[in-house]
């Protein structure tokens, strides 16, 4: 039985004000949703913020990113014991945007996400592909290759507590949703492609869809068998929006 998540990634959005707003309003919509594991992930400083008004509520916290390391001279960066400390449970990785952007690769990728589970964290490692990867039939290649190059490196030990997000890049932020035969055929060949790595424990691992995830498209996707939840950007902003996602 695989527990659904649904977590959203707040992206570079809202004070720590707006959090507490968001939170007072979100809290009461989905007190009684006991299906799921319910995550947001604001931006680093809105973190305390997000903890306290979360406390008491099914509402857990997590980070939208960390390095590897403990501490040191890194300036800029958050640590796994940082987010942990702060009350963070959870910690996006790899999200595309690190990797278009700030050139993340698979091997950091493994890296940040050892270091999340050695703080206890959960990390929800994002993985997909590209729309010219896509439209010139290199999905699955690429999948194979993020799993290779990133996940396959854990331990089964290690396996077993991560969480994975299935997110092809040409469906984030662009209304333009997999549909929902798309996504759980990537989420097969995910699972198989772990099978191999890591046998039995593939059946139990978590498949997040995200992808211009909304209210209005959610309850097809997640009547999909293979998709264990969904990390949401854009519709997790607004409390109504995101409370009509997790209840989906
Ligand atoms: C995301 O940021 O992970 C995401 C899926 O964004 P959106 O829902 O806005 O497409």
């Amino acid at each position: 039985m695989r527990r659904p998540v649904l977590a959203g990634n707040w992206k570079m959005y809202k004070t720590a004000a707006e959090t507490t707003a968001f939170l007072k309003s979100f809290a009461p919509l989905v007190s009684k949703s006991t299906h799921a594991e319910i995550v947001i992930c604001p931006p680093f400083v809105n973190l305390p913020a997000a903890v306290a008004a979360a406390h008491g509520t099914n509402i857990e916290v997590g980070g939208q990113d960390l390095f590897w390391l403990r501490e040191g001279a890194y300036t800029g960066e958050i640590s796994a014991p940082m987010l942990s400390a702060v009350g963070c449970r959870w910690v996006i990785v790899g999200h595309s945007e690190r990797r278009q952007y700030f050139h993340e690769s698979d091997e950091t990728v493994l890296k940040k996400t050892q270091a999340a589970l050695t703080a206890g964290l959960t990390p929800i490692v994002c993985v997909g592909e590209r729309l010219e990867e896509r439209e010139s039939g290199a999905t699955e290649s690429v999948l194979r290759t993020q799993c290779a190059g990133g996940i396959a490196g854990l331990t089964q030990e290690e396996f077993a507590r991560i969480v994975i997000a299935y997110e092809p890049v040409w469906a984030i932020g662009t209304g333009k949703t997999a549909t929902p035969e798309i996504a759980a055929h990537a989420h097969r060949v995910l699972r198989a492609e772990l099978a191999l790595y890591f046998g039995e424990a593939a059946q139990s691992a978590r498949i997040l869809y995200g992808g211009s995830v909304k209210p209005d498209n959610v309850k097809d996707l997640m009547a999909q068998e293979e998709i264990d939840g969904a990390l949401v950007g854009g519709a997790s902003l607004d409390p109504a929006s995101f409370a009509a996602i997790v209840n989906y």
